[in-house]
């Protein structure tokens, strides 16, 4: 039953939804400056179990942030430290290999790896960190590096993003996780992540990364300084690369937190906002299958509830979150599986375990076993 459609700018939109078309970026704008929650939901909510029924995806995974150290100083940021900061630290190889092994159990399918952009680690060390750790955890997916990284990687040893990513790939990386898209806007990246690449390069390095093979998530950075139109933008631009590539897995849209970055004076976002990205990005991205709550951004509460508004997956167990935290999120650094499937379970959806490429998973006491 649809509900009662308060906002009556929504109506053709609703006919497209249900007739499947293809919404527009006039569209997209209308649906972010509604204040009618519940119809984007409905909304979304029909497309979402239109693709996954009442399935909600999860993972047993664990972060790892080799180094805090980046050359890039981004004002949205309070991980990255230059190298002289006290703070600031490197792993060694070893030590790489051992925080990959903390708590291990056969349960983990996914080491996600992200970390600054240090000025002296090589992309021989890279390689070395990957192939160390193909060899202790074989069965262990590698989802590693922004586009950010790849490409200042290849810059700082003078060859081409492709060379960088074919070398990566030979060592170990299995796909890329999708960070640093941040928001393309060249105005707002100006102010937020002058440092960093561009947004058409985040974009190359995402199609060169696609036609090698290389399957990728995606993401955007909300709730700072950007636009409704700058959103709407992003989107369409990863729909318009998803067209042509096919190569992204998931979307997750990613709260920006304030607390010790340079923007430190903008406020949090709020419930309504993150469920609304959540619900507009399920409807834009008519052609990425998944659509992602990260409940370490979100929190498990708002990532519970966004499973009847678009979401179709709200991560895995990450073990340790340095990231966000750093930029004062609240949250748990861990969650066990025991509370995915609870959460997932109490939203009334179907838990279905999955590996990085959303194919599931299935356990028993002693064995973990990709189901192709
Ligand atoms: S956002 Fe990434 S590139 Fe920018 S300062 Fe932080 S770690 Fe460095």
């Amino acid at each position: 039953m649809p509900p009662v459609i308060e906002d009556s700018r929504l109506l053709p939109i609703l006919e497209k939804v249900e007739a499947g078309e293809r919404l527009s970026f006039q569209d997209g704008l209308t649906l972010y400056r509604t204040n009618d929650l519940l119809a984007l939901g409905y909304m979304a909510n029909l497309v979402r179990e239109r693709r996954h029924g009442n399935v909600t995806y999860f993972n047993v995974n664990r972060h790892i942030n080799p180094t805090d150290v980046c050359v890039a100083s981004c004002r949205l940021c309070a991980f990255g430290k230059r190298a002289k900061d006290p703070r600031a630290y490197t792993m060694s190889l070893e030590q790489v290999w051992e925080t990959a092994g903390r708590g291990w159990t056969e349960a983990v399918t996914e080491f996600h790896i992200v970390g600054g952009l240090h000025p002296e680690l090589t992309l021989d060390w890279y390689c070395e960190m990957l192939r160390g750790l193909k060899q202790r955890f074989p069965q262990v997916h590698l989802k590693a590096f922004t586009m950010v990284e790849i490409a200042y990687l290849a810059q700082r040893e003078r060859i081409s993003v492709r060379e960088t990513l074919e070398r990566l790939m030979e060592a170990g990386v299995d796909s890329l996780p999708g960070g640093g898209a941040e928001i393309f806007s060249e105005r707002v990246r100006r102010i937020i992540c002058d440092h960093k690449i561009d947004g058409q390069q985040w974009l190359d390095v995402a199609r060169t990364a696609h036609r090698l093979g290389l399957r990728s998530n995606c993401t955007m950075l909300y709730g700072h300084i950007e636009t409704d139109e700058d959103r709407v933008d992003h989107l369409l631009k990863l729909r318009a690369l998803q067209d042509e590539t096919g190569g992204f897995v998931a979307f997750i849209p990613l709260a920006f937190h304030p607390a010790n970055t340079a923007l430190r004076h903008l406020p949090t976002t709020t419930g309504f906002q993150d469920i609304k990205n959540i619900a507009v990005s399920r409807l834009l991205l008519d052609n990425i299958a998944h659509v992602k709550a990260y409940w370490v951004m979100m929190t498990p509460r708002i990532a519970q509830i966004a499973q009847r508004f678009g979401a179709d997956d709200i991560d895995g167990t990450v073990v340790e979150e340095r990231i966000y935290h750093d930029a004062g999120a609240t949250t748990a650094q861990s969650l066990r599986r025991s509370e995915l499937l609870r959460l997932i379970r109490e939203a009334g959806r179907e838990p279905v375990e999955r590996d990085t490429l959303y194919r599931p998973v299935a356990r028993t006491e002693t064995t973990v076993t990709v189901l192709v």
